[in-house]
Formats: C-alpha cells, sequence, structure tokens
C-alpha cells in the first residue's frame, strides 16, 4: 500500500471536516423520523462535525469497522484504531421506520443536534470486534463491556450538526473546535505543539512531564488536551482537572505563551496502545505536531504493557505525529526533590507521585510538599470540590446524579 505522510501541521487525512449547518427553523427537519441518542453518541456527533475525527465525515460502515478492528485503518488507508460507530437497536429502527437512503433525526433529550444520510445498517460479531480492538473478551474490561453492551445494529452515514450544544461553565472558557485553537496557535506563533492528554490534577510530576517533553520536542507550547467524558466514582471531577492545570499557568509555572488547556468531549475506552494512537490523531487534528505519552497510557488494569504505547507508534510509521516518550516522574526524598525513572538511583526511597500519596495530600488537610503537589493547586482543587464536588474533588454518586451537565443540547430555534 502506498501512503502520503502528511506533513505535521496538516489534519490526518489531509483537510479538515466541517459538518455544520445550523436549524434556521423547524421546517428544515420537518417530516425526518428521529432517534434519541445517549450522550457518548452526542460527543462524537460533536467529534464529527467539528473535525475533531478528521478525515471521519459520519460513523462507520461494515467496511471500514472491519478494516479498523483488524488492520488499525480505514478502507481509505487512513491510520483509524477505535470503530466510530452508531449502534442502534433492530426494534428501534422498525419503530421509527429507519431505512438505508433514509436521513434521519439525531436527537438528545428530545431536541434536535443532527441530521444522518443512512447509508447502511449491519450488525457486527460483537465479542470478535472486542477482541480485535481491546486485545480482550474480558467482560471487567471497561471498552470490552462497553462494545458487549451495544444495542443489535450499526447505523452508518454522514452526520450533519443541525444544533450545537451550549458547553456550560467552567467548560466553555475551555472549549475550542479544531479550527478555531489551529487559528489560535496560529496567533501566538506555534510551529510545534506538544500535546498532554490528561484526567488528572496535575502534581509535579505531570508539570515537570510537560516540561520536560516541551524541551526534548523543542516545542512553541504545550496542549494540555483534558479528557471530558463518562466518569466513575474516585475519578477526579472534570472541573478541577481543568481548572488545576489552566491555574498553573496562571500562577506563571508555565508563560502565557506556551501553555493552553482545552476540553475535548470523549468517553475513554482503556484500549491502551490503540487509544494512544487515537489520542494522537484527535491531537494531530487540533494542530499538535507532538503528543506525550507516559507509563500506561491509555490502559487499565493489566491488559496491555507498561510501555505498549510507546511500541506501537514503530509499528505506523504515516501517523503524521511525533511522540514524545516519557518515563515515569516520582518523588525522592534523597535526592531531595521530583526525579526522574531514568536517573535516580534511590529506587527503595522513592514515593509515587500517581494515586495514594496525592490523593492522601488532598484529602488530609495539611500543606504539601511543593516537590509532590503545587499550594497553588492545592486551594483550586479545594475551591473545585466546594463549588463543583459537593465538598469532594472526586468523583461520587452525588456527583454523578447531580452535577451540572458538561454541554447542553437546546430546544430547536
Ligand atoms: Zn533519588
Amino acid at each position: 500500500m502506498s501512503m502520503q505522510v502528511d506533513n505535521s501541521l496538516s489534519p490526518h487525512g489531509g483537510s479538515l471536516v466541517e459538518r455544520v449547518r445550523l436549524l434556521s427553523g423547524l421546517g428544515d427537519i420537518a417530516g425526518l423520523p428521529a432517534i434519541e441518542v445517549r450522550e457518548q453518541i452526542v460527543h462524537e456527533c460533536v467529534n464529527i462535525a467539528h473535525g475533531f475525527f478528521s478525515p471521519l465525515t459520519g460513523f462507520m460502515g461494515s467496511a471500514d469497522v472491519a478494516s479498523v478492528s483488524e488492520t488499525m485503518r480505514l478502507s481509505s488507508g487512513y491510520v483509524w484504531p477505535i470503530p466510530i460507530v452508531l449502534d442502534v437497536s433492530q426494534a428501534e429502527l422498525e419503530a421509527a421506520g429507519v431505512a438505508v437512503g433514509d436521513t434521519v433525526l439525531l436527537t438528545h433529550g428530545g431536541n434536535p443536534l443532527a441530521t444522518l444520510d443512512v447509508s447502511e445498517v449491519f450488525a457486527v460479531d460483537l465479542t470478535e470486534m472486542a477482541r480485535q480492538v481491546y486485545a480482550t473478551i474480558d467482560p471487567e474490561h471497561p471498552g470490552v463491556q462497553r462494545t458487549l453492551g451495544y444495542a443489535d445494529r450499526f447505523v452508518a452515514g454522514d452526520i450533519t450538526l443541525v444544533c450545537e450544544p451550549v458547553i456550560n461553565p467552567p467548560f466553555d472558557r475551555f472549549w475550542r473546535t479544531p479550527a478555531q485553537l489551529r487559528a489560535e496557535l496560529e496567533s501566538v506563533g506555534w510551529q510545534r505543539a506538544v500535546a498532554h492528554q490528561t484526567r488528572n490534577v496535575p502534581h509535579s510530576g505531570h508539570e515537570y512531564l510537560m516540561k520536560g517533553a516541551f524541551m526534548e520536542a523543542q516545542a512553541d507550547g504545550v496542549l494540555v488536551s483534558a479528557v471530558i467524558g463518562e466518569k466513575k466514582e474516585g475519578d477526579y471531577i472534570d472541573e478541577a482537572i481543568v481548572l488545576a492545570h489552566e491555574n498553573l499557568r496562571a500562577h506563571g509555572f508555565f508563560r502565557d505563551e506556551i501553555h493552553r488547556t482545552t476540553a475535548l468531549l470523549w468517553d475513554m475506552r482503556y484500549a491502551g496502545p490503540r487509544e494512544a494512537v487515537f489520542h494522537a490523531l484527535v491531537r494531530k487534528n487540533l494542530g499538535c505536531t507532538h503528543h506525550m505519552f507516559g507509563r500506561d497510557h491509555a490502559g487499565v488494569g493489566d491488559y496491555y504493557g507498561r510501555y505498549a504505547a510507546h511500541e506501537i507508534f514503530d509499528e505506523l510509521p504515516d501517523l503524521g505525529i511525533r511522540s514524545v516518550l516519557t518515563l515515569e516522574w516520582w518523588y525522592c526524598p534523597t535526592c531531595g526533590g521530583v526525579a526522574y525513572e531514568g536517573i535516580c538511583g534511590h529506587p527503595d526511597t522513592k514515593q509515587d507521585l500517581a494515586g495514594r500519596l496525592i490523593r492522601s495530600i488532598i484529602s488530609g488537610g495539611t500543606e504539601p510538599a511543593p516537590q509532590t503537589l503545587r499550594a497553588e493547586t492545592l486551594e483550586v482543587v479545594r475551591q473545585c470540590a466546594e463549588q463543583y464536588g459537593f465538598g469532594s474533588p472526586f468523583v461520587t454518586e452525588k456527583y454523578l446524579s447531580q452535577r451540572t451537565p458538561v454541554l447542553t443540547v437546546p430546544e430547536a430555534p
């Protein structure tokens, strides 16, 4: 197969997809059969319509689903690691009277979101799809669980956004479409941007990772791309993640010109190396030239090798975005600070910055050593706990049921 290698700043597939045609009135959608979609599908419609998922123009058909699952490539040849599908039950399709060739209205909360030009309705062997994408069919794996839970039909076709969802505070400040973000990065003169994927409040290790990647890539800036989506209890609340990252810039730990925080609407699949490739492609569409990958990127449990996300990039020379491979930072009292996996020789005294240490600092009420968590970060985290988290910076049952939604699909004009 001969593949064109993209220029570093080109979107994946060469041009940015933009599929938005906002309703001028209800007459535009009168009489269309409607399918109500869940929030995950809303995220995906927004991502397709605004080009986060370029070159995808809609939900995948059977040829692309098979090709992506088996070979990590679209049938057009472009790298794509995770099927993007709209699952609907056969019963619901029949009730709505949907057939191939129809234009269907996708709604959320009963309000119009997007139209879908149905090109195919098909079924796949979900267990086989899970095995190919996740390299396991263990139902404990959250991505496998999601796949096995799909309805019995996939509906393929191009989508067009007809109503722009409202991004609610505080996320509205961090929301940029790829076109908007690219324009902003160009205006601040970023030629080389390194992406940092996060679902965490930044501790000192993360800060050093970003600074190290910035230096290694000789970058003009670091783009913090926070994944905002489905949460489980114990995760950091979304508000704390974006506001704590933004706060590092606000306090000058990164100069204003070299740091931006954005939100990405994505429900994690925990597909390990495949998800790493997916993260890289989306950030390429955002205008990044480099992407940071640390230990166990986007993995869960012990399904993937510790540095599998690093190794997979060697198999995909035409990805068009370069990876910056980062090892681990930890706090070492003997070194007297934050120490790097490849440098510090005190494995017996090292303190892992991820997980328990930081959680105990945040929950404990004592002031942290600056080598672990900045006081400025802790302050923001505590404010977020009060303002958004019902007293906790970590996701609780109450947060899941009572939080302000990240986005709202408004009523039609
Ligand atoms: Zn040390």
